[in-house]
């Protein structure tokens, strides 16, 4: 054991979408059946500290990319005593138009990005659809102008943000995704965004299509073992199993907001 202050843990779900299990593995998959895709943010705090960890998509994109909206995360984070407006600390795991949507809700976040990401997303590749089309350039362009802006830190590779919070390059998906990794009462939990949209993806070691890096997706699933205790503590990014396997905080928030740091 350490000393560390445990942090809550909370996944937010604000949209989802019907997909195809054959969408969501490359080479496809046996199982002709759906295999929906949910949508998060996160959140971990303490009685010291509070992260909001990515920002999710609005409605206006929900739309134009025909993903099913629940409701704005922001309203859940109110539900959870947190006011967007007031967020200090924005950690971005990467810059996906599914991850930073809203992030002009956020006025006085400061917001913890890697140098490869930033990298990445205004860099030769962009110049591809088959890298550029989960990005949204209007939302890439505003997180220019805080750079410009000196609203964002910059990371290249692990660091530690707080004691028991801690982000650590993963690469794989985009170039620079980053997961948190996070000490809490049941022990170290990583939160894995996009390094594993669905369990599966890590378990069976078979990617989700979209992937600037195989092999580096693939180390990526080997590091999330090592920073977490046991698979369980291993968040998938996009897995309505996420839902099903964690408690809602209060009946109020059931179906929109779950505790990850305790079982059902
Ligand atoms: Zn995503």
């Amino acid at each position: 054991m350490n000393d560390l202050i445990p942090y809550e843990v909370y996944a937010i779900r604000y949209a989802t979408v019907e997909r195809r299990a054959d969408e969501n593995f490359i080479g496809g998959d046996p199982h002709d059946s759906g295999m929906a895709m949910d949508y998060f943010i996160w959140v971990a705090r303490n009685s010291i500290h509070s992260y909001v960890v990515d920002t999710g998509f609005n409605e206006k994109t929900a739309a134009r990319r025909r993903r099913h909206y629940l409701r704005s995360p922001v309203e859940s984070l109110r539900q959870l005593g947190i006011e967007a407006g007031e967020v200090k600390d924005l950690i971005i795991t990467h810059l996906h138009y599914d991850h930073i949507g809203n992030f002009d809700l956020f006025p006085r976040a400061r917001f913890h990005l890697q140098d490869g990401e930033m990298a990445f997303a205004t860099g030769r590749y962009m110049s591809s659809s088959l890298f550029s089309q989960a990005y949204e350039q209007d939302e890439v362009s505003a997180m220019v102008r805080n750079v410009y802006a000196g609203r964002v830190s910059f990371y290249d590779g692990d660091a530690t943000l707080a004691p028991g919070l801690s982000v650590h390059l993963i690469g794989g998906h985009t170039r620079g995704l980053q997961v948190v990794r996070i000490w809490t009462r049941v022990g170290w939990l990583v939160l894995a965004s996009d390094a594993s949209h669905y369990r599966r993806n890590l378990i069976e070691e078979r990617p989700f299509p979209i992937v600037f890096d195989v092999g580096e997706m693939f180390d990526g699933w080997k590091r999330l073992r090592e920073l977490a205790e046991g698979t369980e503590n291993i968040i998938p990014g996009h897995d309505p199993v996420v839902m099903l396997e964690y408690p809602a905080p209060a009946p109020s928030m059931e179906g929109f907001v779950v505790r990850l740091d305790s079982k059902k």
